[in-house]
């Protein structure tokens, strides 16, 4: 039987990255018929023509149980994210449909973001910008930022992404902790760092940055409960899952000063935001002066599509093959 797969949301993906689908050899020998949808796939949006085995998404479909029920020739998702919280797993295994992810793309590339939203908070450089393309003044009063060097830097989860934020942070000079369910011993001598206590980390660091997966035991990890235990006037990063943090008591200890910013490229209700709804807690996060809110943009690098896109068309083709790789597990 032909296998046909549809890319969904594929303008993300640029068109460069739609000619590189269109074009793979690799999916032609494996005689998969490549479409592409403009529309993310979710219950909302159901395809009219529903005769596709194979679906590419990326987080922005939230392929539910419904979505899944729309969907009778489905057998195989391939999501162009690491993450997979926006699949419903129980649902797909429930119908025998095979999920795969991309594990790794460059885990540099995400790392590299939580230093730009860093860097951007430390040395003030949307203001600066501001500064001198909006207001016209080439002045610094009220720009001081603060060095990097010599200040904690807390990394809550250290696999692939938060590992890469531990070496940047040794190079910035910075003193390094950090939490995680499982300590990665050797790397934690190599580097020189130190595991300790998610309350231990909060009051230690002046910089968090959050690279574990939203999973239940790490929804709302950092909440109204421990978040005062922050060291007065540190910063929060997330560009993990907006969820692991609660939003509400983010903008708490925003507003009071316990955090002195966040740099966030990922919001608990980010759904609606790209459905451009902008109300709501999140809303209000956004017109924070002291808050950079980024569109979930921290894996969006050329060398990283093109990598998402190869392990994908990998992915499509062991599937084809009966030998399907990089599944996840619910
Ligand atoms: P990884 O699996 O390599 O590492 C995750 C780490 O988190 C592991 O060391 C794991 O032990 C740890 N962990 C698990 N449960 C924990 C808990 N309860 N408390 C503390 N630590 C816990 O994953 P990765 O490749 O480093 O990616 C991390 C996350 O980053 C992904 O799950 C994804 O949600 C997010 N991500 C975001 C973007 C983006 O564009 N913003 C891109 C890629 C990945």
């Amino acid at each position: 039987m032909p296998h046909k797969v549809v890319i969904f949301d594929i303008n993300r993906w640029g068109e460069e990255g739609k000619q590189y689908l269109a074009a793979s050899e690799k999916l032609k020998a494996a005689g998969v018929e490549v479409a592409f949808s403009d529309s993310t796939l979710d219950k909302d949006h159901i395809p009219a023509d529903t005769n596709f085995d194979i679906a590419g998404v990326f987080m922005v479909s939230h392929v539910d149980a419904a979505t899944i029920g729309a969907l009778p020739n489905l057998k195989c998702i391939a999501t162009l994210t690491t993450g997979y919280d926006h699949i419903d797993l129980a649902a797909a295994n429930a119908r025998g449909i095979s999920v795969s992810s991309v594990p790794a793309y460059g885990e540099n590339t995400v790392a590299e973001f939580a230093f730009a939203l860093i860097l951007a908070l430390s040395r003030k450089i949307c203001e600066a910008r501001a500064r001198v393309r909006d207001e016209g003044k080439f002045t610094t009063d009220g720009l001081q930022g603060f060095d990097l060097a010599g200040k904690t830097l807390g990394v809550v989860g250290t696999g692939r992404i938060g590992k890469h934020a531990v070496r940047m942070g040794k190079g910035f000079g910075m003193k390094i902790v950090a939490f995680d369910v499982y300590h990665d011993d050797a790397f934690a001598a190599e580097m020189g760092f130190s595991y300790l206590s998610l309350e231990d980390l909060l009051a230690q660091s002046d910089i968090i940055t959050i690279h574990c997966p939203y999973l239940p035991s790490t929804h709302h990890l950092i909440n109204a409960k421990n978040i005062g235990l922050v060291k007065h006037g540190a910063y929060l990063i997330n560009t993990a899952r907006g969820a692991v943090v609660e939003t509400a008591a983010m903008i708490g200890a925003l507003t009071s000063g316990q955090l002195g910013g966040a740099g966030l490229d990922v919001l608990e209700e980010e759904a609606e935001m790209k459905a451009g709804e902008m109300k709501g807690p999140e809303h209000d996060l956004i017109q924070m002066p002291n808050v950079i809110v980024t569109p979930h943009n921290a894996f969006n690098t050329r060398e990283a599509a093109f990598r998402i896109l190869d392990t994908t068309i990998d992915n499509i083709v062991a599937f084809v093959n009966g030998t399907p790789i990089n599944v996840v597990a619910q």
